[in-house]
């Protein structure tokens, strides 16, 4: 049997989502006709206005209906660090776990010559433009540790240093109360030798 033409419009639409295929879009889009058709409304309000709405932050390049997103907007962080991730959900996390108060610049991806990726399409141009502004004193890169993620580090690196601005890179490795030999194997040689001085 084949779907009305709205019913197959919708979940084509919810394929669109990253981890549903054709079985989860099809039991979604049941779910929203018979049982929640006001949360559909207010799913596809919130979609629509969040599309036209949200941009980048001018600055550091955060998700944002505002000329500024919230942390640039602040007062009282600190200007001198500046830290860089490769998403939004990386800021969120950062600022969730730990206790850093300085700013950030989201990349939205990692350099990927293949996919056509470039320091263009990171936004290069605006970090070295912050960086030349003096206020930097420290650039942290929390690119993930994967080899576009290192690739990336290292290209940040050379930016940084061209400004005359420490880089440094977090470590990655052993989870928090983890035990070793439960730990993968990538992650345990780079613990191993990411390894710091004990003092
Ligand atoms: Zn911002």
């Amino acid at each position: 049997m084949s779907y009305s033409p709205l019913l197959l419009r919708l979940i084509e639409g919810l394929r669109c989502m990253p981890g549903i295929g054709q079985k989860s879009a099809q039991r979604i889009a049941f779910h929203l006709l018979e049982r929640d058709r006001e949360g559909a409304d207010r799913l596809s309000t919130a979609l629509a206005e969040a599309v036209n709405g949200i941009g980048h932050c001018r600055r550091c390049r955060m998700f944002t209906e505002h000329e500024l997103c919230s942390i640039c907007e602040a007062g009282g962080r600190d200007a001198t660090q500046l830290c860089v991730v490769e998403s939004p959900a990386d800021v969120m996390a950062i600022e969730d776990a730990t206790g850093y108060r300085g700013m950030y610049f989201v990349l939205m991806g990692h350099l990927s010559p293949l996919d056509g990726i470039g320091p263009d399409e990171l936004g290069i141009a605006s970090l070295d433009e912050w960086l030349r502004a003096g206020e930097v004193q420290e650039l942290i890169i929390a690119t993930n540790p994967t080899v576009e993620g290192d690739a990336t580090a290292h290209f940040l690196a050379d930016v940084a240093s061209r400004h005359s601005v420490q880089a440094s890179r977090i470590a990655h490795g052993v989870p928090l109360g983890g035990e070793l030999e439960y730990v993968d194997g990538g992650t345990l040689s780079h613990a191993f030798f990411g390894r710091r001085v004990v003092d």
